[in-house]
């Protein structure tokens, strides 16, 4: 349902951004990828993305703390007709013990990033004539969690930043939506589980169950096939009138 677009996936050598990369492709989309490595594993994943489901992939390194960089990645991409800001970081500290550069990078990569790539892939999507903006929140974006200051803000950005794209596309065959997942065993979340068995004296199961799904009723973690399939479904041409909103992906934690 997606041949002959392309998707520019931010973040996507790893996790949800992989994921959502890769569903893409399956429904026809040629990708490009990217992150802020440049490593031959990287050029490899692209290869075997390209493999596997029959469509163009390109690895574009760069650095979504950079504004320059989220720029020079959409311009060199050529061509946006769907764009995934889902680059993200996260770091959990109180707020009166946050470091400023942890505050600083949060903020850059996880909100300002996605101002930058909106913004020059708005022109393409309009000279296009199609376009969708799927922006990869969170439950963050909808409620707070203590410690993840950052965090929370920025994603609340994320979410108001998705409202406004989305007014001033209105008119446009254009959309600008954003998911927000609850957790999803990836990468990022892994690396919380050490400290937070170390801040609860906690096993690893316990911490899953009782820490992290405790505010997911669902009991289950959200799969990135699943935010896949999401982003996927808003970028059908079913999916035309829904924009400037959020679609949960969390076993019902904003249910609560
Ligand atoms: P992850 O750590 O597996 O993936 C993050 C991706 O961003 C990686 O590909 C990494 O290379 C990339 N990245 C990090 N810094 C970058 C930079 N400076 N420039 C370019 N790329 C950079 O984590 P994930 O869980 O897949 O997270 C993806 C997105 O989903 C994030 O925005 C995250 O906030 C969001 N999210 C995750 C969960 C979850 O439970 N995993 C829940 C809600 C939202």
């Amino acid at each position: 349902i997606l041949t002959g677009k392309t998707a520019v996936v931010t973040g996507s050598n790893s996790g949800i951004g992989l994921g959502v990369a890769q569903a893409l492709a399956a429904a026809g989309a040629d990708l490009v990828i990217n992150s802020f490595t440049d490593t031959p594993e990287d050029q490899a994943l692209a290869e075997s993305l390209a493999r596997d489901h029959g469509v163009a992939v390109r690895y574009i390194q760069a650095d979504m703390s950079k504004p320059a960089d989220c720029r020079r990645l959409i311009e060199q991409a050529g061509r946006c007709d769907i764009l995934v800001n889902n680059a993200g970081i996260q770091h959990v500290a109180p707020l009166e013990d946050f470091p400023t550069e942890n505050w600083d990078a949060i903020i850059a990569i996880n909100l300002n990033s996605a101002f930058h790539t909106t913004a020059v892939a708005l022109p393409m999507m309009r000279k296009a004539g199609w376009g969708r903006v799927v922006n990869v929140a969170s439950a963050h974006g909808l409620t707070a969690s203590p410690y993840k200051s950052a965090y929370v803000a920025a994603k609340h950005g994320v979410v108001g930043l998705t409202k406004v794209t989305a007014l001033e596309t209105a008119t446009d065959p254009i959309t600008c939506n954003a998911i927000c997942p609850g957790y999803v065993l990836t990468p990022i979340v892994e690396k919380q589980i050490p400290d937070q068995m170390k801040t609860h004296n906690m096993s690893r199961e316990d911490v899953i169950a009782k820490v992290m799904l405790q505010r997911q009723p669902s009991g289950e973690f959200a799969t990135v096939e699943q935010i896949g399939g999401t982003a996927v479904f808003l970028c059908s041409d079913i999916a035309a009138q829904i924009t400037g909103t959020t679609i949960s992906v969390d076993g019902g934690w904003t249910a609560l």
